[in-house]
């Protein structure tokens, strides 16, 4: 496998410029699109609810992920609480809208979680809603290079991400993760009170491609780098939908990788929504992929469920 981009910033200094620099932005947090402004680094805390360290809810090889970054050994996965977004029909909502059950990590702690999983054998570390704690990461990445650390970095994330914040990550993140979930303004405001959500992650998914192309899989069909996009199909969006895969048709690549989800059920807050109420058309994932191949996006990512049953087997073994 190529040496991750790190490696080479970590190298040249440019790794701890980029984090030193990602720090200053907690003193008046601008991190992500929400800009709440406080002072982080003295432990106050905005919507995501963390402050100058990350919160961890839990960690450690996952298989439920796409086939090119679970491999055998699975995919290195760091849950971090809180959320910059907070959906109100989360299937994480115990841990993205309450941090009340997770650790506080120092940058010491992360980079050893992080050995720990590479030690595990797992095929990359997955930083699983990371857009809220970009500086912590890149401290204790600092952190776990010195000390052995090479494997290749996914930022798994809602995609609500500014292009500044991104730009720091630049030559660091391997294999970008976002998940497109709206396309209008008002579905964005009335779900997770974000009207400005569709603009941002149209920007940010463009600036992640820009950075890292399309995903790039070595001879075991393992993710090296590139982006990897999701996207949930939901109750009633099935326009929001075929925009979305336009816009990945038109605007990024027919070349984009892209997972679309049918394990839409409700949680979190969506009872107060009854619209959310609603399991998906059994067909939705059908006519979704259809009309993505229908724009010549070619790259959907198929559900092994024969090859996940048989790498939890040979685990248990
Ligand atoms: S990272 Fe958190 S505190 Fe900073 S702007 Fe975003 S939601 Fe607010």
């Amino acid at each position: 496998m190529a040496p991750s981009a790190y490696l080479k910033l970590y190298s040249s200094g440019v790794l701890r410029e980029r984090a030193d620099e990602a720090l200053r932005v907690l003193h008046h947090c601008q991190l992500c699109p929400r800009k709440c402004n406080v002072n982080r680094l003295e432990d106050k805390v905005g919507l995501c609810q963390t402050g100058s360290m990350a919160l961890v809810a839990s960690y450690g090889p996952h298989f439920g992920e796409e086939a090119p970054l679970v491999g055998v050994n699975g995919s290195g996965t760091i849950f971090f609480a809180g959320c910059n977004l907070l959906c109100c029909f989360c299937q994480n909502a115990d841990i993205s809208h309450s941090v009340a059950h997770a650790s506080t990590v120092a940058p010491q702690q992360l980079a050893e979680i992080m050995l720990e999983l590479q030690h595990t054998g797992c095929h990359n570390i997955n930083l699983v809603t990371p857009s809220h704690i970009v500086p912590q990461f890149l401290q204790a990445l600092l952190l776990a290079v010195d000390q052995g650390l090479t494997l290749p970095i996914v930022y798994n994330t809602s995609g609500y991400d500014t292009v500044e914040t991104l730009q720091l990550l630049d030559g660091i993140i391997d294999i970008y993760m976002p998940d497109i979930k709206f396309w209008n303004a008002e579905t964005a405001t009335r779900y997770a009170k974000a009207p400005d959500y569709p603009k941002i992650v149209r920007k940010a998914v463009r600036e992640m491609y820009r950075q890292v192309g399309n995903l790039v899989v070595d001879e075991q069909g393992q993710a090296v780098r590139g982006l990897l996009v999701r996207h949930l199909l939901m109750p009633g969006l099935d326009e929001e939908t075929n925009a979305i895969l336009k816009f990945l048709a038109d605007s990024v690549s027919l070349d984009t990788y892209i997972n679309i989800m049918d394990q839409y059920h409700p949680s979190g807050n969506a009872n107060q929504y009854p619209e959310l109420m609603r399991s998906l058309a059994t067909d939705a994932r059908a006519t979704a992929c259809q009309y993505a191949r229908s724009l010549g996006l070619h790259r959907i990512d198929e559900r092994d469920l024969a090859g996940l049953l048989q790498r939890i087997a040979s685990l248990q073994q």
